[in-house]
């Protein structure tokens, strides 16, 4: 394995290497770095997050624009503000003993203004998100005639995020001349056109196979139904004392809901969704990044620009609409040499989902059991032993506590004062899954799963079913196959139930597969259609299905919202424990008010 000294980048780069504590090239830096700096050929390269990706483009751009020329000579592109920063983070960071190279970042959502005036002083490497690189080429406030290297980072995920007609744009705008480095770590057929139609008969370069996850990575699955989904996601938690871990959602409604129940179950959680203000992003990066937070509960898009190493899990509670999204997700594990687990929250439906993943990562998941309550107090406890035998003791502090706390413990024998000490840190564990049910069991209850729900029409269910009110009815010329083509345009999924549909004069009812609720939300709100001139708007309603449906909350019962016992014992916020409830003789709970918490939020 070769040195950075051994890859011929000039001094200042050397030192700034040193600096940054970097000694060894990662493997993609090792191909790419060389080969870009030596020839002019087009390149691609297959590399997942966390391997050094950055560097492997940007150190060979360093070492050879032009510091004396104030021409912008690279434009940088990635799929997102944050990780936009944190390549032009990187990027000063390498040039830091080269003062006359300057970089800039641009980005939507921030002044467009200062970005205008950092660009006329001069850049000559940019980095930018394709939306606002656009917006700045249109006002001319970005040349990119000069340019010699563009690099498309995480491009799939750019196109992923639907910035196809942005990427030409700035393609377009680019000299033929210019030498195109593009990143992806997987490489479906969309940016597979794109290679064709843009590159030059690229060198391709990989960092591991094609579109294969880390080796770091141990990919698990858990069996679930939507009953058990997040009591298993709290036990994967529990049996993790030192977890630290992003949950990834697939909306952002989704998300919120999932950070709410864990923070209200005394998590140290949060979330990350496009609904957050750019200020509560950072802050909620910052405390990630910190440890201050354990699980950080996101959408994919959220947390794309998120730099952290040292992940121990990445949670799937839904698995992603696209399947090269889950080598996304899982890949923010196992970086930098670390191992990391990647676990999948699936219904029996789902589950087929996980073969072309499989392909895709040449790995097979392995069938997990969700833990018994058993199994987490005993993980629990000698995490516990664990922590007593590791802490130091500062007896300076304590000392002159010591003689009266002695005298007041005199009585106890040695194993009475152990057996006291953990129960006082441990009895909220054990009280609160000593009744705690065989999630496995649970989850195995096809009666629970989609494809078990129907009665014997071949109709779902009224509680398997959400009802949505719609403002729109026969006045609007809406009848129920309108309806259906209204909901189906909205991309919700093509597996989406729709159920009951009532049509009346001026409103509607129609019932949609309960799973995919937040989604049918989000997309009408998303893309706030209009039907023969009149917005549409849905909401959830409560009224009955006509013919006797039954009669419907608001909120779906969640079997397994009680708070969980506190964390870490005793230092967490959340100090109402709330023990799983004992059977009555007839095997029903005894706690028949176990939904009546609302969720807080800020
Ligand atoms: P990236 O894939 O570019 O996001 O890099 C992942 C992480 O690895 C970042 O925290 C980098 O700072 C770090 N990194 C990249 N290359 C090296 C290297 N050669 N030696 C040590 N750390 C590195």
């Amino acid at each position: 394995m070769s040195k950075f000294a051994d890859l011929g980048l000039k001094e200042p780069i050397n030192k700034a290497l040193v600096d940054l504590g970097y000694e060894t090239p990662t493997v993609i830096q090792e191909k790419a770095i060389p080969q870009i700096l030596s020839s002019n050929e087009d390149l691609k390269a297959f590399a997942q997050t966390g391997t050094g990706k950055t560097a492997a483009f940007s150190l060979p751009i360093v070492e050879l624009a032009d510091d004396q020329d104030n021409n912008t000579q690279a434009i940088i592109l990635s799929p997102t503000r944050e990780l936009a920063v944190q390549i032009g983070k990187n990027i000063e960071d390498f040039s830091k003993y080269l003062p006359k190279l300057k970089v800039v970042t641009v980005y939507g959502g921030a002044n467009i203004e200062q970005q205008i005036r950092q660009l006329k002083k001069g850049a000559q490497i940019v980095v930018g998100t394709p939306g606002r690189t656009v917006d700045l080429i249109r006002r001319r406030a970005l040349k990119l005639g000069n340019v010699k290297w563009l690099v498309l980072d995480e491009a799939d995920e750019m196109l992923n995020m639907g910035f196809k007609e942005e990427l030409d744009k700035v393609l377009e705008a680019t000299p033929e001349t210019k030498q195109t480095l593009l990143f992806s770590a997987t490489f479906p057929r969309e940016v597979e056109a794109i290679a064709k139609n843009y590159m030059h008969n690229p060198v391709e370069v990989t960092s591991g196979q094609k579109n294969q996850g880390s080796d770091n990575v141990t990919h698990q699955y858990y069996l679930v139904n939507e009953k058990t989904r997040y009591p298993a996601l709290k036990r994967v938690a529990d049996i993790n004392p030192n977890i630290y871990a992003i949950v990834f959602c697939r909306t952002r409604r989704e998300t919120q809901e999932i950070a709410d129940k864990l923070i209200q179950d005394g998590y140290n959680a949060d979330s990350l969704h496009g609904d957050l203000s750019q200020a509560q992003r950072d802050s909620v990066m910052e405390k990630f990044r910190k440890k201050n937070i354990q699980m950080l509960v996101a959408t994919d898009v959220a947390a794309r620009g998120l730099d952290v190493d040292n992940l121990t899990h990445v949670i799937n509670h839904k698995l992603p609409d696209q399947i090269e999204n889950y080598n996304h997700r899982s890949g923010r594990t196992g970086r930098a040499g670390n191992k990391g687990i990647s676990v999948a929250l699936v219904n029996r439906k789902e589950r087929n989902k996980l073969n072309p993943i499989e392909r895709i990562l040449k790995k097979k998941f392995i069938e997990t059991t969700i833990p018994t309550g058993k199994e987490i107090c005993e993980k629990q406890l000698f995490h516990l032993i664990d922590k007593v035998e590791k802490s130091e003791v500062n007896t300076s502090e304590i000392d002159s506590f010591l003689p009266n706390i002695y005298d007041r413990l005199k009585d106890f024998s040695r194993e009475e004062l152990i057996q006291k000490f953990v129960s006082l840190e441990f009895n909220s564990f054990l009280s609160y899954y000593e009744n705690a049910p065989d999630l496995n069991k649970m989850s195995s209850d096809r009666d629970r799963d989609r494809g078990d729900r129907r009665n014997r029409n071949g109709r779902m269910s009224s509680e398997d079913m959400t009802r949505f009110f719609i403002n729109l009815g026969r006045k609007d010329r809406l009848n129920p196959a309108k309806l259906m083509g209204l909901i189906n345009e909205q991309g919700i999924n093509s597996n989406v139930e729709i159920g009951a549909i009532d049509i009346l004069d001026t409103f509607s009812f129609f019932e949609i597969d309960k799973n995919f609720e937040s989604q049918t939300l989000d997309a009408f709100s998303d893309n706030s259609p209009e039907f023969n001139g009149r917005r549409v708007n849905i909401e959830i309603t409560k009224t009955e299905r006509k013919g006797g449906g039954r009669r419907r909350g608001g909120k779906r019962r969640n079997e397994d919202n009680d708070n969980k016992p506190s964390r870490g014992f005793g230092r967490t916020r959340n100090s109402g424990k709330k023990p799983y409830p004992k059977k009555d003789n007839n095997g029903n709970n005894g706690n028949k008010n176990r939904n009546s918490r609302r969720s807080r939020r800020r």
